[in-house]
C-alpha cells in the first residue's frame, strides 16, 4: 500500500490524482491533502479519503473546517508551515506536488529533506531552482518522477537506451488555440479565447501559459534539470493532436516516442505505481480513428515567451526563477482582464532585461529572486496602465 499527499488536492491535477487514488484502493491510501481556498470541495475530499493531516490557506479557514469534523482525528494546518506539514506527514510515501506557481517550492524541497518520493507536476518548483531541487533529491537518494506529461514521455522513452546515447530530447507543443493566428490578430485576443485549449483540460494559468507557449517555456527548463541535459540538445516540435507526449532521439537514428490519449491521469498514475503500470487509467488510444499526426516548427516570433525561456536558461543563475516569477504576476493581471494578451510577454522581456542574473547557491537565494521579479513586473504592470 503506497501512501499518498497531495499538495494541491483541489486542483485539475490534484483531484485527477485522488481518482486515480480511489480506482485503486488496494495499492493507494491518501494520508495527507493541501488545498488553497476551496475549503468546501477539500472538505468532501476528507469525508471520502480520510487523510490524517489537511491543510488551507489561511487560518480562520482551517479553523472552520476542523469544526466540521468533531469526530475525525483530524489535523488542520494552514499557510506554508501547513504545506511542509502534509509535504512531511509522517506516513507518506510519496508527494504529488500539484500545488501551482512559486509556492510549491518550500513544500515540495520540505518533502525532499523528509525523503519522500516526489510526483512531480509543478513544473515552476523546477524552473525557479531546479539544480537546488534535483541536488536535494540526490543527496538524499529521493526519487524524483515527472507528472507533466511530456516529461513522463521522456522518462518512458528514455527506458529504451542508455543516456549517453541521447542525441536529443524532443517536447511536443500543442500550439495552443493562437497556433494559426497572425501577430496581428493575435494582438486583440481575449481572456475567454486564450483559456480554451484545444486538446487538454486544465488549471487556468497553465492554460495560459499553453496559449503563449510559456508552458513549453517553462517545460524546457524542468527537462534539462530532470534529465541532466544540456538546453541545446532539447528540441520543442509543435504537434497539434497532443498524441505524441514527448521523444527521445538516440545516436543511430532511432526516435523513440510515447503515445496516448491526452488525458493526465495516464502520467499521473504512471509516477504512483513506476516501475508498475495499472489497467485503463486513460482512454484507449484509436489511431485509426485519429488518422493524422502533424508536427510543425515553433513560431518563436510569434510566441517570443518560449525564446525568453531560452534565453533564461542560457543565462542561467536566477534568470529562470526571474522568468517564471514575472510570467507568473503577469498571467494573475491576465487573467483579472487588468493587462491584454501581449503586455505578458513584455512584462517578462522587461524583468528579464532589468535583471542582474546571480548565482543560486541556497533555496533562499532563488526566492529572493522571485520577489525580486515579482515586485519589478507589478511595477512594469503599473506603468503599462498609465
Ligand atoms: P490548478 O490551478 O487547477 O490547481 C492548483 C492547486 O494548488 C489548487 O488546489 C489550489 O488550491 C492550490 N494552491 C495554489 N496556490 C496555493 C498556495 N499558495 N497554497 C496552497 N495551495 C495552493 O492547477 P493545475 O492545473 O492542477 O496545475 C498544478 C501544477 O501542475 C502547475 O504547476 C501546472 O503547471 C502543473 N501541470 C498541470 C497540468 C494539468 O493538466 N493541469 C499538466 C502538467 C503540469
Ligand atoms: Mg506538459
Amino acid at each position: 500500500m503506497k501512501k499518498i499527499a497531495v499538495l494541491g488536492s483541489t486542483g485539475s491535477i490534484g483531484q485527477s490524482t485522488l481518482s486515480v487514488a480511489e480506482k485503486f484502493p488496494d495499492r493507494f491510501k491518501v494520508v495527507s491533502l493541501a488545498a488553497g481556498n476551496n475549503v468546501d470541495l477539500l472538505e468532501k475530499q476528507v469525508r471520502q479519503f480520510k487523510p490524517e493531516i489537511v491543510s488551507v490557506m489561511n487560518p480562520a479557514a482551517a479553523e472552520r473546517l476542523k469544526k466540521r469534523f468533531p469526530d475525525l482525528k483530524l489535523r488542520v494546518h494552514s499557510g506554508v508551515e501547513g504545506l511542509i506539514q502534509v509535504a512531511a506527514a509522517e506516513s507518506a510515501d510519496i508527494v504529488v506536488s500539484a500545488i501551482v506557481g512559486t509556492a510549491g517550492l518550500v513544500p515540495t524541497m520540505a518533502a525532499v529533506r523528509a525523503r519522500k518520493m516526489i510526483a512531480l507536476a509543478n513544473k515552476e518548483v523546477l524552473v525557479t531552482a531546479g539544480e537546488l531541487v534535483v541536488a536535494e533529491c540526490r543527496a538524499r537518494a529521493v526519487q524524483l518522477l515527472p507528472v507533466d506529461s511530456e516529461h513522463s514521455a521522456i522518462f518512458q522513452c528514455l527506458q529504451a537506451g542508455e543516456d549517453r546515447d541521447i542525441r536529443n530530447l524532443i517536447l511536443t507543443a500543442s500550439g495552443g488555440p493562437f497556433r494559426n493566428h497572425s501577430k496581428k490578430d493575435m494582438a486583440g485576443v481575449t481572456l475567454a479565447q486564450a483559456l480554451k485549449h484545444p486538446n487538454w483540460s486544465m488549471g487556468r494559468k497553465i492554460t495560459i501559459d499553453s496559449a503563449t507557449l510559456m508552458n513549453k517555456g517553462l517545460e524546457v527548463i524542468e527537462a534539462r534539470w530532470l534529465f541532466s541535459i544540456p538546453p541545446e540538445r532539447i528540441k520543442v516540435l509543435v504537434h497539434p493532436q497532443s498524441i505524441v507526449h514527448s521523444m527521445v532521439e538516440y545516436v543511430d537514428g532511432a526516435v523513440v516516442a510515447q503515445l496516448g490519449m491526452p488525458d493526465m491521469k495516464g502520467p499521473i498514475a504512471y509516477a504512483l505505481s513506476y516501475p508498475d503500470r495499472l489497467s485503463d487509467v486513460s482512454p484507449r488510444l484509436d489511431l485509426a480513428s485519429i488518422g493524422t499526426l502533424t508536427f510543425e516548427e515553433p513560431d518563436l516570433d510569434r510566441f517570443p515567451c518560449l525564446a525568453y525561456a531560452f534565453d533564461a536558461l542560457k543565462a542561467g543563475g536566477s534568470m529562470p526563477a526571474v522568468l517564471s516569477a514575472a510570467n507568473e504576476v503577469a498571467v494573475k493581471y491576465f487573467l483579472e482582464e487588468r493587462i491584454g494578451y501581449g503586455d505578458i510577454a513584455r512584462v517578462i522581456r522587461d524583468t528579464m532585461d532589468r535583471h542582474a542574473v546571480m548565482p543560486l547557491k541556497t533555496v533562499e537565494d532563488a526566492l529572493k529572486a522571485d520577489l525580486w521579479a515579482r515586485q519589478e513586473a507589478e511595477r512594469i504592470v503599473a506603468n503599462l496602465s498609465l
